[in-house]
């Protein structure tokens, strides 16, 4: 069983379409297949996807697994799993990963148990361990107080969910080549214990993890009063708004607006921290943004320690001053 080998990467696809964290995962397993000298798989189920093969090996694997049939039209447990156990029972991958999406999550874990491997959930770091071939998948554990680190020593595949947004996608290179091997799964409709009637779309939600601006405002913005400052900022700029637990504990935003561990993961291109600590819980859902601009009149304060630029002030200060040069910039 330790004799397995390779990286492989669950491609996920909603509709012909894949899903962002598929390419994050495709950069991330880039990173190990080379470390471990293996080729990285890339492993597509559907019908009629056959075509997004290329796609995947544009964006980094070496090999794509296709399984094509009408009963992998939409996402169901019992055919995707089958279809995934048919390859990884074949092909004996070392190290394989899944977007920590709900199908991803949905998929792995099933797969987890009939393979009877283990699986680490919610990671947000990887590494591997080339000389024993062990893949270090970390995640917040204790409350988000510690970072643990998870070995699946003795079970092969090594198995783990990633969060979306929190690796990076390499460069799309149509230069790149590589191998489509085509696999065919024997289950008919007839036999599927599930079917799908309908799928009905919730349009009423427009996640925060679209927005290229979001202006977020922490505890330090003093009152749901003072708070209304970071609405102004960001309905000038078009911005998404976002807080962090204390704020919404507060009551000053709901839920889906939270940035952090227990919230959004977020990689905008300009993230505003306002009156915000920094909190490892917050960091980790927000550190990957392109620009980050901190307030905050705690010059010690650890957002400071990973933002691109800092204001050292207070917040109901500064605020009114860019909201001014912002409207006087864009009239
Ligand atoms: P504070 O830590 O109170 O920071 C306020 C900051 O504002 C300070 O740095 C202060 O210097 C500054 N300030 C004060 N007044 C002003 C002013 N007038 N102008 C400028 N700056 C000012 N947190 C999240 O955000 N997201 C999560 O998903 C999340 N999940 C968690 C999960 C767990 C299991 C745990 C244990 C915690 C979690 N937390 C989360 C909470 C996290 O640990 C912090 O408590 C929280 O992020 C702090 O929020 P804050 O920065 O708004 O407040």
């Amino acid at each position: 069983m330790l004799d397995n080998r390779g990286v492989w990467v669950y491609v996920e696809q909603n509709e012909g379409v894949i899903e962002g964290v598929s390419l994050e995962l495709l950069g991330a397993g880039r990173k190990l297949a080379d470390k471990l000298e293996v080729p990285l798989a890339g492993i597509l189920l559907g019908d009629n996807v056959r075509e997004l093969a290329e796609e995947i090996i544009f964006y980094g694997a070496d090999e794509v697994y296709v399984v094509e049939s009408p009963v992998l039209k939409q996402y169901r447990t019992e055919s995707y799993m089958k279809g995934v156990i048919l390859l990884a029972e074949k092909y004996k991958p070392e190290i394989f990963l899944y977007g920590a999406t709900p199908n991803g999550k949905d998929v792995a874990s099933a797969v987890a148990t009939d393979l009877s491997t283990g699986l680490t959930a919610d990671t947000t770091m990887l590494d591997v361990e080339v000389e024993k071939r062990l893949l270090e998948a970390s995640r917040p554990a204790f409350g988000g107080n510690i970072m643990a680190t998870i070995l699946c020593k003795k079970h092969r595949p090594q198995m783990a969910t990633v969060r979306p947004k929190v690796m990076k996608a390499l460069e799309r290179d149509t230069a790149r080549t590589g191998r489509v091997i085509e696999e065919s799964l024997e289950i008919r409709e007839e036999d599927m214990r599930t079917k799908v009637l309908e799928i009905v779309k919730d349009v009423t939600k427009k996640s925060l993890a679209d927005a290229h601006i979001i202006v977020c405002g922490g505890k330090g913005m003093g009152d749901e009063r003072n708070f209304g400052l970071i609405h102004e900022l960001a309905g000038l700029l078009g911005a998404g708004v976002g807080g962090t637990r204390d704020v919404v504990e507060a009551g000053w935003l709901s839920h889906d607006h939270q940035i952090g561990q227990t919230g959004e993961t977020v990689t905008p291109k300009i993230y505003f921290a306002i009156g915000i600590s920094g909190a490892i819980q917050h960091l980790v859902g927000m550190k990957n943004s392109e620009i980050i601009i901190a307030i905050n009149k705690d010059p010690n304060a650890p957002i400071f320690g990973v933002s691109t630029y800092g204001i050292v002030g207070d917040a109901l200060e500064v605020l009114p001053i860019l909201i001014k040069q912002f409207k006087e910039a864009f009239h």
